[in-house]
């Protein structure tokens, strides 16, 4: 095969923040950090500050390949590691804080992590993991010196101060050339069932998810935008917007702990974000708070939400009250996440509201770089017409290929043609246009006499009934069909909505047979460490649930 001529550059992370300071060194970052306060840099100056922690790596002894971790919020010292680790040739080993400590600590030891670096917020669950991870030679805390804690911690040697590392470090600094293929970051999964499972990102891989996810028909960003990422930097790299938002120049906004409807509603607002993303559970509260004081967003016009599927309710309620559009996106952690974003086609732009409202609700269309399918059981491939549904499946350069230390062997499934691909566990159809819509967990599917039932279509009309806030449908046992749905409702604050005022909201929207058995009234749905609804945990509670007639 005849070769090439062009020039053969690694797609490196450092490139990015080399990219943003040379053409947007002065695009700001902004934070509202634990302490409370507003903080402010440029993408200059956070290359520089990340060049200086990139000598303090070296002088801690941290080499290429070994793994550090964060356990922080969104802010610029978290921003900063993302570029100093992974640019320097180790793994940004980033871990989820509302895991459990015994969970953090079996984590890190399963990663074999060198250093940890964390928000004082953590310290108490650092101070009880400290003495189970063997293999951490430093702990270090992002504070100035003069908000160190005092406290010591077993198992070791003291508590070191982020600010003073860097301090004492030049900003000369040349970001080494390596093999793009080389590791960049680790993410666990939040393991529902058995031990959390770590996916080992590359250089390469991150770097075409962020050529892939800034486009038009992705996730749009531009030079132009304000982007506020509530989808925490702990879990999938906040769905890729540190680097995306490096590569295209737009200005960074990160609101650390504050996740409440009022401190994102007044950050949104005074930083004039134009864009933001997160689960839908997070929009829930910020929509609450919004309706609740007769607020608007006067610079916010778009959001990504993903995670979960987003109710058309929700959409609704953006676009056309607040004149936010809904990007809604899928994806997983072992996808790096992004897999598909629903936007429209040339042809839609002559469709009424009315006619593109069911096609905003799907989960949308692959990026170029997914290759998606979906199969019956038996693994053969069913027709896209948004009618047959299966498992789905996708490949790609940024899919995950193996798990981190499994021992598990590959997850990947061979097809007939001898292609590799994964599988995602979600059940979907995809329409001849290639918009996919996700019907279910596999796991979350209600199976009523044979029959299945979404549990995501059921909950999509439960909050579209105006006294619902949030609501999940689960299979509860029944002695004639198996499974039976049961929906679980909180209702909105103050409002009041009985069982038979919600089942007689199903009337002609489904089925006869597929209308919930029954609806209890809860205070709070169980969340997992993601922002999630933990339908596990829902259905443990509800195992013993008598259905009415059963
Ligand atoms: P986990 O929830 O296990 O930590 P991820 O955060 O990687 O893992 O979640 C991936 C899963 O989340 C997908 O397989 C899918 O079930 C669900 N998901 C993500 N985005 C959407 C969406 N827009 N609509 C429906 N489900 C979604």
């Amino acid at each position: 095969m005849l070769q090439s001529l062009m020039m053969q550059m690694p797609l490196l992370i450092s490139s990015l923040i080399e990219h943003a300071d040379r053409h947007h060194g002065d695009s700001e970052i902004v934070s509202r950090r634990v302490e409370g306060d507003i903080h402010r840099t440029t993408y200059h100056e956070l290359h520089r500050r990340s060049r200086r922690l990139a000598n303090a790596l070296a002088e801690l002894g941290i080499d290429q390949g070994d793994r550090v971790a964060t356990v922080a919020w969104n802010g610029y010292r978290h921003m900063e590691l993302y570029y100093a680790v992974s640019g320097a040739g180790s793994v940004l080993h980033t871990i989820n804080p509302r895991l459990l400590a015994e969970q953090i600590a079996w984590i890190v030891n399963h990663a074999e992590d060198r250093a940890v670096f964390f928000d004082l917020t953590f310290l108490p669950v650092i101070q009880s993991i400290a003495p189970l991870c063997k293999t951490v030679r430093h702990w270090v805390a992002l504070a100035d010196r003069d908000r160190m804690p005092v406290a010591t911690m077993e198992g070791a040697n003291g508590v070191l101060c982020y600010e003073d590392l860097i301090s004492a470090q030049t900003d000369q600094f040349t970001w080494p050339e390596f093999d793009e293929n080389a590791a960049s970051s680790l993410c666990y999964t939040s393991g529902t069932t058995g031990h959390p499972k770590g996916v080992l990102y590359g250089h390469r891989s991150t770097i075409l998810h962020t050529l892939a996810s800034a486009l038009p028909d992705a996730l749009n960003l531009s030079a132009r935008d304000v982007i506020l990422p509530v989808v925490p930097m702990f879990h999938v790299n906040a769905w890729g917007l540190p680097y995306i938002a490096a590569m295209v120049g737009a200005k960074l906004v990160f609101p650390g702990p504050f996740l409440d409807g009022k401190s994102l509603h007044e950050l949104l607002e005074s930083e004039k974000v134009t864009f933001s993303a997160g689960v839908p559970t997070v929009w829930q509260s910020l929509l609450t708070y919004t309706e609740a004081n007769n607020l608007k967003f006067s610079t916010m016009n778009r959001t990504v939400i993903g995670g979960s599927a987003c109710p058309p309710a929700m959409i609704q309620l953006f676009q056309q009250k607040y004149g936010v559009q809904v990007l809604h996106a899928w994806g997983m952690t072992e996808m790096s996440p992004l897999g598909t974003a629903c936007t429209f086609k040339h042809k839609h732009a002559a469709w009424s509201p009315a006619e593109r409202a069911p096609v905003q609700s799907k989960q949308g269309r692959a990026l170029y770089g997914v290759d998606m399918k979906i199969v019956d059981d038996d693994g053969v491939d069913l027709p896209w017409d948004g009618i047959a549904f299966g498992n789905l499946l996708v490949r790609g350069p940024w899919v995950v290929r193996d798990y981190y230390k499994s021992g598990e062997g590959s997850p990947l499934v061979d097809d007939k043609q001898n292609k590799q691909w994964f599988p995602t566990g979600d059940v979907s159809n995809i329409d001849a246009d290639g918009y996919m819509q996700i019907t279910d967990r596999s796991k979350d599917v209600i199976k009523s006499g044979g029959e299945w039932i979404s549990s995501i279509e059921i909950e999509n009309i439960a909050v579209s009934h105006p006294a619902v806030a949030m609501a999940a449908c689960i299979a509860a046992a029944h002695p004639k069909w198996d499974e039976r749905p049961l929906l679980v409702v909180v209702k909105k604050p103050g409002a009041s909505v009985t069982r038979d005022d919600v089942l007689a909201h199903y009337a002609g929207k489904v089925a006869r047979w597929q209308v919930p058995d029954d609806v209890v009234f809860v205070e709070a749905l169980p969340l997992g460490a993601t922002g999630k609804i933990l339908k596990t945990k829902l259905r443990e509670q509800f195992r013993v649930h008598r259905l009415p007639g059963a």
